[in-house]
């Protein structure tokens, strides 16, 4: 669908965050043009595991936001053409935690007896979500984008002010961790993420810990391959964003001790990512800057997959009611 009136909107950044919400409006009619330092392969969202989950993030509106993107990803074709499988899987903990709620309420949920439970997890529950390989997934919504008349326009660099764009329309900020320097943001801090992508020796279940810090434990199939991950880990510039040879020793041997096919695979890929960590939580408002309305959509931590139709859905309401 060729957009043909209403508001219009220039949508900075070609992250999940970016291509969705330029999906989003397009799709209801809103002229759209999106613009990006980085293209889509080279974003933090080409780089995610990644799982539907609302982890890592404490704000009141990412329940409704993570259902509105679980039943988008639900309308997806199920054979994994657009990035999108749901599998079943476990999810665990090594303290008597309860579920929670948003979990006991997924397809096929059901507590782990202790036969089915890792050595040092105490707590674990069965549940389909959707997985989502990123790479295959944002090149969906790149071509649903073009279908919808709108192209990925890459700048020469970042944007060092939103003066500096030069189309008209509401400004959508979603600039993920670049927002620290375009909008002076300091709440925004960056949590280092390390992920291994092995080839598939068989594996058709997903497993995770329920940890948001430090070393943390999962595997996630995507067809013939698998990411193993991870860990959530303040980011220190120094030391650069090369993969760290023993921290993947660590995450091989955590997933291996539950799933001992993964033991000896192929690694075919190494990641590491920057997540946008935002202490007040995720920054999703209209503000006027220099007489230029702006909405932000930026600061998703390690949930911004999981956020992504329920905050383009907000931005649009938001356009709307402007
Ligand atoms: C290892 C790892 C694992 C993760 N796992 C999951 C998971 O399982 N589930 C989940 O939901 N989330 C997960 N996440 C989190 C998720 O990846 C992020 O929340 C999400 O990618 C943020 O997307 P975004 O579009 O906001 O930002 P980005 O993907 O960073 O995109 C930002 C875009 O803005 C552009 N930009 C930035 N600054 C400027 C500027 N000044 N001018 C112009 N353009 C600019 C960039 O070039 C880019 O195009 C994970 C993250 C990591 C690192």
């Amino acid at each position: 669908m060729v957009a043909t009136s209403g508001p219009e909107a220039v949508v900075i950044g070609a992250g999940v965050s970016g291509l969705t919400t330029a999906v989003r409006l397009a799709e209801a009619g809103i002229r759209v043009q999106v613009i990006a330092a980085r293209p889509p392969s080279r974003t933090t969202s080409a780089l995610a595991g990644a799982s539907w989950g609302p982890y890592m993030v404490v704000d009141q509106r990412v329940p409704r936001w993570s259902d509105t993107t679980l039943g988008e990803f639900a309308r997806l074709p199920a054979d994994g053409s657009c990035g999108v499988r749901f599998v079943r899987g476990i999810e665990a903990s090594p303290d008597a935690v309860d579920p929670p709620d948003w979990a006991t309420a997924l397809r096929d949920y059901r507590l782990c007896d202790s036969s089915e439970l890792p050595e040092r997890f105490q707590v674990g529950w069965w549940h389909t979500i959707p997985l989502i390989d990123m790479p295959v997934y944002l090149g969906y919504l790149t071509g649903r984008l073009e279908r919808a008349g709108v192209a990925v326009r890459q700048l020469a660099g970042p944007l060092r002010s939103f003066g500096e764009v030069d189309l008209p329309g509401v400004l959508i900020n979603c600039t993920g961790l670049g927002a620290r320097e375009l909008t002076g943001d300091h709440q925004l801090t960056a949590s280092r993420g390390q992920l291994v992508v092995v080839d598939n020796p068989g594996v058709d279940w997903f497993f995770q810990d329920d940890a948001e810090a430090g070393d943390l434990t999962y595997f996630l199939p995507h067809g013939d391959h698998v990411v193993l991950g991870g860990i959530s880990v303040p980011h220190d510039p120094a030391h650069g964003l090369e993969p760290d040879p023993d921290v993947e020793k660590g995450i091989i041997e955590r997933c291996a001790a539950i799933e001992p096919r993964l033991a000896g695979a192929r690694v075919r890929e190494r990641r590491v990512g920057l997540r946008p960590n935002r202490a007040p939580g995720i920054r999703l408002e209209p503000e006027l800057i220099e007489g230029r309305m702006v909405i932000h959509n930026y600061g998703h931590s390690g949930c911004g997959v999981t956020l992504s139709w329920g905050c383009a859905e907000e931005v649009l309401s938001l356009l709307r009611g402007l």
